[in-house]
């Protein structure tokens, strides 16, 4: 109820004062961002260079839809059915109370840059982080209050999944979710049974290819990053890598010694690359896909065990080969620092391997910039990296990102990453005449109207 009054104030408020809120938020983050990246890293036990990722992407969400936003929003002229006779207007107007259900992997960022959209579109929102990281959404709230934004537009409300989640997909107006896909699933028939919309940003099991024609200094120092930033859970990290067998020796061996001289430990220095997992459980699950890899005949190149010299959350990165379709890493997503090595005898074969999956989240493609491009229109994911893992697609804030296949529905950033938490409104107004009820004789109105058409078919394109 309180989220739906401030509704009605909020979307009172014009675009270009909702969007200062945004501008403001940006220069706030950049000024609080150690005393931020203490507390992410606090409370998820993320590297500081995963910390600091989560600043960027608050910042440059502020800054893109800060200035984007007022035009995407703006009433689009289209047109209309008679030309001169109508005049059609395409409006935008917010949906109501968006509810917001983010993971804990990128607590803040996650949670905050979903909701900026919605918050710049006119919505009040209700967010639910994930239980295991409250404390940096709540953050994210008190700098927003201070960036201007009215009480009770934004509710960061606490809680486990199967009480407070449930309780915002029963009644919010629109539903923006990222977690897994089992639990993606299950409130995407939830929120088409109550006829709402939704946007599920889920899981992904995401392939590289290593061409030939790759620059391998680049790709060995672009693979650690892309496998085991954040720790490995990072929905667009690299699970699988396939190196054509020209490379694959040399990648492999460079690749593996680069990942032996990782620095993984917990604390606030800029030095250390790797993290702890969120949870000893969550370190469990991965140790199981590990163990069950290597029952099946993986062989583990680096890593395969817990650091537990380093607390009971920590897991070595790991590479493996020789992984079989039977074991369950092969298809499933491990969510960890744990990816396997393919080697293939042509692009087409890495491309089929690429794309036999379920998900279709990211790919990474390390080739001559002529070759990658071929490569990557073949490919069936969300967005696909050329010469990098991950990062510069998910930074092109202009462009649509999200899954296809089992990971996701709908499209975070970009026009429709704000346009989808609007309902469009097409107001078209006659003039002069009645186009139907008109008093024209029907027959000569018909006539009147074929030749019309038929004259339109030539000169409106
Ligand atoms: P999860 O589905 O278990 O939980 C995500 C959120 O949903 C949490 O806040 C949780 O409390 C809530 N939730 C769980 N059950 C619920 C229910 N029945 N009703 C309402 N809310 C419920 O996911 P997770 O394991 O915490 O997160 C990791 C997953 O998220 C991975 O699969 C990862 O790939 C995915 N992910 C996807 C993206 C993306 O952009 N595509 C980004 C980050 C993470």
């Amino acid at each position: 109820m309180a989220a739906r009054r401030a509704q009605r104030s909020w979307a009172e408020v014009s675009v270009r004062r909702r969007r200062k809120v945004l501008l403001a938020l940006h220069d706030l983050v950049l000024e609080h961002r150690d005393e931020i990246m203490d507390l992410i890293q606090d409370e998820n036990g993320k590297s500081r260079l995963s910390a600091f990722e989560e600043v960027l992407d608050v910042v440059l969400t502020c800054r893109y839809y800060g200035y984007a936003g007022p035009r995407l929003l703006k009433e689009k002229r289209r047109r209309g059915p008679v030309p001169v006779f109508t005049r059609t207007r395409e409006q935008y107007a917010p949906r109501g109370v968006v509810g917001i259900i983010a993971p804990f992997n990128y607590p803040f960022s996650l949670a905050l840059s979903d909701a900026l959209a919605a918050l710049l579109a006119g919505n009040a929102v209700v967010l639910k982080p994930d239980s295991q990281t409250p404390l940096s959404a709540l953050r994210g709230l008190e700098l927003l209050r201070e960036a201007g934004l009215p009480e009770g537009v934004l509710q960061v409300v606490t809680g486990a999944g199967a009480e407070v989640g449930q309780e915002i997909v029963a009644q919010c107006d629109y539903l923006m979710f990222t977690g897994s896909t089992a639990t993606g699933e299950k409130l995407a028939q939830q929120a088409s049974a109550r006829l709402i919309g939704c946007s599920m940003e889920l899981g992904g099991k995401n392939p590289m290819i290593v061409a030939d024609d790759a620059d391998l200094d680049r790709a060995v120092e672009g693979a650690w990053a892309a496998c085991f930033s954040n720790s490995g859970q990072l929905c667009i990290s690299i699970e699988r890598i396939y190196v054509h067998r020209k490379v694959a020796d040399e990648f492999t061996r460079r690749f593996v010694a680069r990942v032996e001289q990782m620095r993984v430990g917990p604390g606030h220095d800029w030095e250390t690359d790797m993290g702890s997992q969120i949870s000893p459980e969550h370190t469990d699950k991965i140790a199981a896909f590990v163990d069950d890899a290597v029952a099946h005949g993986a062989r583990v190149l680096t890593g395969g065990r817990r650091l537990r010299e380093l607390g009971d959350a920590f897991f070595a990165p790991t590479v493996l080969a020789d992984v079989p379709p039977t074991a369950d890493l092969y298809s499933q997503e491990v969510f960890g620092p744990v990816v396997y090595i393919e080697v293939v005898d042509s692009l087409d074969a890495a491309v089929d391997r690429a794309n036999d999956t379920e998900y279709g989240l990211n790919a990474s493609v390390w080739a001559a910039p002529r070759t990658a491009r071929g490569v990557a229109e073949r490919l069936h994911a969300g967005t696909v990296n050329i010469n990098e893992g991950y990062a510069p697609a998910w930074s092109a804030l202009d462009a649509p990102m999200g899954g296809w296949k089992k990971s996701g529905l709908g499209r975070r950033h970009g026009a429709h990453g704000l346009l989808k938490y609007t309902e469009q409104r097409n107001v078209t107004q006659t003039r002069f005449i009645n186009l139907l009820a008109n008093r024209l004789p029907r027959q000569k109105y018909a006539d009147a109207m074929a030749a019309a058409l038929q004259a339109g078919r030539r000169f409106l394109r």
